[in-house]
């Protein structure tokens, strides 16, 4: 069994691909029923069906391949709640040898183009941060420029800039630069916004009323004022071009007044007095920490540092709590709204994403955290914001909503991931709560190709399936409902089956583990118990689940930690929690607040693939002895004569070993008969571009010798085979210094504790 198969194919990973029978069987399985569901994954051949989809009357399941259906008499009997459904009338020639391409087994996934009037062309409403210096200014600035190049023309825009007062840009007025200024200091209602900018008037657009194409204009001229067609405003590049630094004057010792936290207020009232249920982004641009009004996270005197992870725990942060009910309530303004916030943010210190952070996981927003808006990491992530497919649509689903169905014996408790619950009450939801739960249907406001929720599921069932003889079959149906970019409404729609073990038969259920979905589901668990409890208890629990795993599921002589054996759909699984019980993600003290609520956010969100790497990262060995291979995460693989590709999914590092570096340094790579030499240098240098392109944020680059200052973020990284604690380590290795438990350590502390007879 190849769980990347149904990945391919569908964008689903399950924990366990063969499901327990019933409830007691599920719970004696440790790790959590579930999967990891990416709704707009890009699957070749994927097919747009032009007419609506079949509904089942009983469920508002959707007609799929996994149905049973009666050609003679035109009936289908729908697989998720096993009720009896007549085709509608277009339905009424299909036959056996000819059926709609939904009924295909080819098509588990399919989408479907609604039969609604087209919504707007997307909005991307820029707020722009100006205390910045001048150098800074001119670095976001020039990216801004460049990707007016790269939006689709017919994209709204607008522009907000803030300091100490926020500016709405007119984007109309060609004369000159004209904007409509509100106060700092204080959140102005959204009525007075609407008023101030003349939104208030009678013909108000209604819900609806865009029902036309894309490229026409907005009739509404208010509106046109403040978000136009691309096309339409050739001025927007002037204007960006002259934005000043704010010139509200800032006194020695002192931060500059930014109202960030107002500015967002502003520029939520605007779009939801325009564009309110249709997608809109609002692309921040942050140089620094919110200082004034409200949401502000740290003081306007310089001697007052903003928050670290000690203030945090020893509830020393004064501006904490306050901030963060501020943006909350924003967050709960834009997805109301159908809104998105992004964050660019470019500071060496904190700016206060961690407060921030609803605002974007919510909505399904993205953020990007880099020292300055002259790296990379900004510069190449913005332009690949506005990535565009071979459609040359922009590579992003808008406004949209995840509902889940499924037979009546899963019950669903919970998705974590960047969604909100819409508070829908079903039959197929769980008392059992896992991040946003108690609902089976889910807001999404922004889906990128690799965005992916993690489900978890509860087996309810207490009887065993009744019929013995043929395995039972149990049913998921995810159905993605979002805004295309060409103004289309489509629907998603991923149908997935999975059989049941017999009672009690845990060999069976061991087949279809698949470690690394079972790893990505736990990584986002303990992150979302992190943030609630202490890291003590989150460990303990990860120990004792993993104990508990392998006692089940390992082969072994009571009280002989030697006779353990694990299959291959488990031996991975002990070294990828270990890491993870190491990781940035959980022992955040390594990082800044702002930083960790960062990558939490991005495990929230990726790939299981990209999840993996994450957490257990990835180390390729280059040398003239070996062709390249992956080598262990660990000190034994740091080789003088040896080059190294590290892949942390947030850094891409090349190490080179201390006798490649002496060579280097020497020159030989330009000597002609030094020509192989040349080649390897090469090598992992084209293999991490090959990693680079497709990244999401673009990732921080490193090329380092060994021993020198920037080599820590490997020894970072890897296991501490060889420590500064162990008597003997070979001559050839390197030294880490550590007070974590090395990697045997720990796997043999499990041993002996999974064999213990209970
Ligand atoms: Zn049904």
């Amino acid at each position: 069994m190849d769980p990347t198969l149904n990945e391919t194919s569908n964008g689903v990973r399950n924990s366990w691909n063969i499901l327990p029978a019933n409830r007691i069987d599920q719970s004696r399985c440790v790790i959590p029923v579930g999967c990891l569901y990416t709704p707009l994954k890009e699957i070749p051949g994927l097919l747009t069906l032009p007419y609506e989809p079949v509904v089942c009357k009983t469920c508002r399941g959707i007609l799929n391949p996994f149905a049973r259906v009666d050609y003679r008499i035109k009936q289908w009997s729908c697989p998720l709640c096993m009720d009896v459904n007549m085709f509608p009338p277009s339905y009424s020639g299909i036959t056996e040898a000819q059926h709609p391409a939904e009924l295909h087994t080819g098509f588990t996934t399919i989408e479907y183009k609604l039969n609604k009037p087209n919504a707007p062309a997307p909005v991307f409403l820029l707020l722009v941060d100006t205390c910045l210096p001048e150098d800074e200014m001119r670095f976001m600035k020039d990216s801004i420029l460049q990707s007016l190049n790269i939006i689709p023309e017919n994209s709204l825009v607008g522009l907000i800039t803030y300091g100490a007062t926020v500016q709405v840009f007119e984007l109309g007025f060609k004369e000159c630069s004209k904007a409509y200024v509100f106060r700092g200091d204080k959140e102005t209602p959204v009525e007075q916004v609407q008023e101030q900018l003349g939104l208030k008037m009678p013909s108000q657009p209604q819900q609806g009323q865009f029902g036309r194409l894309p490229n026409q204009p907005i009739i509404n001229p208010a509106i046109s004022k403040f978000l136009c067609p691309l096309a339409d405003c050739p001025q927007l590049m002037d204007i960006i071009e002259e934005l000043q630094t704010d010139p509200w004057p800032v006194k020695s010792g002192r931060r500059p007044r930014r109202c960030t936290g107002v500015a967002l207020s502003v520029a939520t009232s605007l779009l939801e007095s325009t564009f309110k249920g249709y997608g809109s982004r609002i692309l921040n641009f942050i140089g620094g920490p919110c200082t004034f009004g409200d949401g502000e996270v740290v003081g306007l005197e310089l001697i007052e540092q903003i928050r670290l992870h000690n203030e945090l725990r020893s509830g020393k942060a004064p501006h904490f709590k306050k901030a963060t009910e501020f943006y909350k309530k924003i967050a709960q303004r834009l997805v109301q709204n159908g809104h998105v916030l992004d964050i660019f943010a470019a500071n060496l210190d904190q700016i206060g994403v961690l407060e921030m952070k609803s605002c974007c996981e919510n909505t399904g927003g993205t953020m990007v955290l880099t020292d300055t808006f002259d790296n990379p990491i900004f510069k190449e992530s913005y332009m690949r914001f506005f990535e565009t497919g071979s459609d040359e649509q922009l590579k992003m689903g808008l406004n949209g909503s995840v509902e889940i169905q499924c037979s009546n014996e899963i019950k669903v408790c919970g998705v974590l991931g960047p969604v909100t619950s819409m508070n829908r009450k079903a039959n197929n939801v769980s008392e059992n709560i896992i991040g946003e739960g108690s609902t089976n249907a889910w807001k999404i406001n922004a889906i990128h190709p690799s965005t992916t929720l993690a489900f978890y599921f509860d087996v309810v069932n207490q009887q065993n399936p009744t019929n013995m003889n043929t395995p039972a079959i149990r049913c998921f149906q995810f159905v993605t409902a979002y805004q295309h970019p060409s103004g289309e409404y489509r629907l998603r729609v991923t149908t997935q089956s999975l059989g049941c073990a017999q009672p009690n038969r845990f060999d069976e259920l061991a087949q279809g583990f698949d470690q690394e979905a079972a790893t990505a589901l736990v990584a986002r668990l303990s992150v979302f118990k992190a943030e609630t409890e202490y890291l003590f208890d989150v460990l303990r629990w990860l120990d004792k689940s993993l104990i508990k795993l392998v006692s089940k599921f390992g082969t072994y002589t009571p009280n002989n930690p030697d006779s353990l054996i694990l299959s291959p759909q488990f031996s991975v699984f002990p070294q990828f929690l270990y890491h993870l019980r190491r990781s940035q993600f959980l022992r955040v003290f390594n990082s800044s607040p702002d930083e960790t609520a960062w990558f939490r956010l991005l495990l929230n969100r990726e790939t299981t693939t990209n999840s993996i790497t994450m957490i257990q990262p990835t180390l390729y060995s280059y040398s003239f002895t070996e062709s390249p291979h992956p080598v262990e995460l660990d000190s034994n693989s740091v080789r003088p004569d040896v080059i190294l590709l590290l892949d942390t999914f947030f850094t891409v590092l090349i190490h080179y070993g201390e006798t490649v570096t002496s060579w280097r340094e020497a020159g030989y790579h330009h000597q002609p008969q030094y020509e192989s030499f040349a080649k390897l240098l090469e090598l992992p240098k084209n293999d991490a571009k090959l990693i680079i392109k497709d990244r999401f944020p673009y990732p921080r680059y490193i090329e380092c010798d060994q021993g020198s200052g920037q080599a820590r973020f490997l020894m970072a990284k890897i296991n501490p085979s060889t420590t500064h604690k162990d008597q003997m380590y070979g001559q050839n290795s390197t030294v880490v210094l550590t007070d974590d438990a090395a990697m045997q350590v720990f796997l043999d502390g499990l041993r002996k504790l999974a064999v213990q007879s209970q």
